[in-house]
């Protein structure tokens, strides 16, 4: 059991994945936990748009055409009613879940990054996280992408329409600030956490 890392990520979905992988790119240690095991399935997920695409090349995870559906555009269906556009550039893609997760794990472990799957994270501390079965990993980093009904946020005290806005450059260090609905603002430097009682314009 590795007992320390710089970025402990909670959750291998495709965010916890894709962190993992921006994270190791820098140089990063990293650890990726998830209570499950891959091949990771869900009915969810599989409408990858223009930006997707886009954002999954720079991480290094190619889709190719041929590897999905091609979407030109979206529509939405309500009964009788229905709203369509095409994508303004790009193409987007319908890719079965287990397909796309497997390219992004791929990736990340060709670079190295340590997986702990079926291993549940039970709570974050200021120096690290605690797993099942009462082991604690040090980390300087929690990135919590453990879905839409996250622990993590509850844990780290953050409301449910919290709006992460990376200022500077959380991988090099500087500095995280994090806003969330009408509270305020917390700046993040490394192990400080500070609080300023504006409020973050994108949350008006
Ligand atoms: C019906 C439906 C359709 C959707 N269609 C689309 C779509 O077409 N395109 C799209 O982009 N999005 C779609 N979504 C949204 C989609 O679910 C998300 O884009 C995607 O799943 C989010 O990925 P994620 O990595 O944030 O979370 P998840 O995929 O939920 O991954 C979270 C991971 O964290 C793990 N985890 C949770 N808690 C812990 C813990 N305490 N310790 C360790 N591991 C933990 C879980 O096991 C899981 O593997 C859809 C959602 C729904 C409900």
């Amino acid at each position: 059991m590795v007992n320390g890392t710089d970025v402990f990520v909670i959750g291998g979905g495709p965010a916890g994945l894709a962190a993992a992988i921006a994270a190791r790119r820098r140089g990063f240690q990293v650890i990726v936990a998830d209570g499950n095991k891959p091949p990771i399935d869900k009915p969810c997920g599989e409408g990858l748009m223009p930006d997707s695409i886009a954002a999954l090349q720079e991480l290094g995870v190619e889709i190719a055409a041929d590897e999905g559906y091609p979407l030109q555009g979206i529509k939405f269906l309500e009964k009788e009613k229905s709203a369509a556009a095409c994508f303004p550039t790009g193409r987007g893609v319908g890719l079965r879940r287990p397909i796309l997760h497997k390219k992004m794990l791929d990736c990340a472990v060709a670079l190295g990054v340590h997986f702990l799957w079926e291993t549940p994270v039970m709570g974050i501390g200021r120096d690290g996280v605690n797993l099942a079965g009462g082991n604690f990993v040090h980390a300087i980093w929690i990135i919590g992408a453990d879905g839409g009904q996250s622990r993590v946020r509850r844990w780290a005290g953050l409301r449910c329409c919290a709006l992460v806005r990376i200022r500077g450059n959380l991988l090099g260090r500087e500095c995280t600030s994090v806003c969330y609905a009408g509270v305020g603002e917390r700046s993040v430097r490394g192990d400080s956490i500070s609080k300023r009682k504006s409020r973050h314009p994108a949350c008006t």
